[in-house]
């Protein structure tokens, strides 16, 4: 059986957690889209771990690790990844990551970095806000049909040509455009023999891997990076990540037919937070409050796991969620990071847009969001501390009744409440 656990908002709403809990249960875990461009934060037993490429479950020793053939792959960048588990988690009695690399897979290269670092500069104040990790120029490369596959780095002499033309698009560019310094072919090459030595010895059909252990009746997870409102096609575009971030993608991300994925568990946080630029219609507009929230927010605030940026906070939006959660196929939502707000008397909830003076609940093309303005229903605070809740009737009336309100807005049942960054902070429902 395949789950998907997705993300129903911006990002960073506490994936790698429930990834991390899930997977103690599953045999396979497969990151199917995106780069090292965001971070997952796992706080387990043995201790608290930033990710970037690696799948939630390589602390699990019986769990299959698989990089899929739709994730932009920065290899030395897993390789430091790899190694920091090893170094981090020796005296932790961390297993050995079991990890796959599909020979599918294609390859993050330096010039996609530097291709991001240039457009950004040009664009001065108008950028996207990109993490600088290549993703835009490395998927626009993919499907322009000049990204390099994994298993191309085998045959040097096909490698050799397709660098020659490589090249010759760049270099107009760098030189004309960028006016920087053109690439080298030779250089080039060199970079990509190391790639291939590092990666090798990761590399499978994990296509065909999945499919034989889809026929032994293994559990399997999709783990999806950012969410729905950064899908190229249904997110808040151009604002958005390159590659698509929704649960029906996994089935192409990783090899599966689509109709294996039998649960799709959304994650949605119990406030809201984003990342760059973009319409974004709940952010907090008094800069205090949004401290307050963020310096509380996740495990240790809501800063970027990659970047270190500070996130924009916001309160939840129901109209974002659900669309949100929709658009992934939802069978559970998890609702993530509720203990946070055990401090505030009254949270507010966005239940609704106005968009020139028209009240809006269905989520609207990006156009028009940006004019949407929340409109709030406010709720009482439940002020206490919620961690160590191990049943939903033990939570405070005031708790029971934010995530009650805002199942009924979403129109998903959540049947997980996450109250902690721990693994058995976890609060099952139904
Ligand atoms: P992801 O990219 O969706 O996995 O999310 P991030 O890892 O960027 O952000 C989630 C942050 O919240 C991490 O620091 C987690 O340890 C933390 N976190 C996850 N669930 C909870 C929760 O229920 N409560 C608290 N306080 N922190 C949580």
């Amino acid at each position: 059986m395949v789950k998907a656990i997705v993300g129903a908002n911006w990002g960073d709403e506490g994936k790698g957690k429930m990834t991390d809990v899930l997977a103690e249960n599953a045999d396979v875990v497969i990151r199917f889209q995106g780069g090292a461009n965001a971070g997952h934060t796992i706080k387990n037993k043995y201790g608290k771990f930033a990710l970037h490429t690696c799948p939630s479950g390589v602390f699990n020793e019986k769990v299959t690790n698989i990089i899929g053939n739709g994730v932009a792959l920065d290899i030395p960048k897993l390789i430091e990844e790899l190694k920091y588990i090893e170094e981090t988690g020796k005296d932790k009695g961390v297993p050995k990551p079991k990890l796959l690399v599909s020979d599918r897979v294609q390859i993050v290269m330096p010039y996609h970095k530097l291709f991001d670092e240039y457009e950004e500069e040009r664009l001065k104040g108008k950028s996207f806000g990109s993490t600088k990790s290549g993703i835009a120029p490395f998927y626009s490369d993919k499907y322009a049909k000049i990204g390099i596959q994994v298993q191309e780095l085998f045959d040097e002499e096909y490698l050799k040509d397709k660098l020659d033309n490589i090249c010759q698009i760049k270099n107009a560019l760098l030189t004309n455009l960028y006016h920087k310094e053109p690439l080298d072919r030779d250089q080039l090459f060199e970079t990509c023999l190391s790639y291939r030595d590092m990666i090798k010895p990761f590399l499978a059909d994990t296509a065909l891997f999945i499919n034989e252990a889809l026929k032994a009746d293994k559990t399997i997870l999709l783990e999806g990076q950012l969410g729905t409102m950064k899908d190229p096609d249904h997110g808040i575009y151009p604002m958005v990540t390159s590659s698509s971030t929704l649960a029906g993608y996994g089935a192409v991300g990783a090899g599966i037919p689509p109709y294996e994925i039998k649960q799709v568990v959304a994650v949605t946080k119990a406030y809201s937070s984003a990342v760059g630029a973009g319409a974004f219609t709940t952010e907090i507009p008094d800069e205090k409050e949004a401290e307050e929230l963020r310096k509380r927010g996740g495990d240790g605030g809501e800063y970027g796991a990659t970047t270190g940026r500070p996130r924009r906070m916001g309160w939840y939006d129901c109209v974002a969620s659900s669309y949100g959660c929709r658009l992934q196929g939802t069978t559970d939502v998890a609702l993530t990071v509720l203990d946070v707000l055990g401090y505030l008397d009254e949270i507010p909830v966005c239940t609704a847009y106005e968009i020139d003076g028209k009240k809006v609940k269905d989520f609207p093309v990006t156009r028009q969001l940006e004019k949407a303005k929340p409109v709030y229903e406010v709720l009482p605070g439940w002020k206490c501390d919620i961690t160590g809740i191990k049943k939903y009737e033990d939570l405070p009336e005031n708790c029971r009744k934010y995530i009650e309100f805002i199942e009924k807005q979403l129109g998903f049942p959540i049947t997980m409440v996450s109250n902690g960054p721990g693994r058995e902070d976890i609060i099952y429902r139904k």
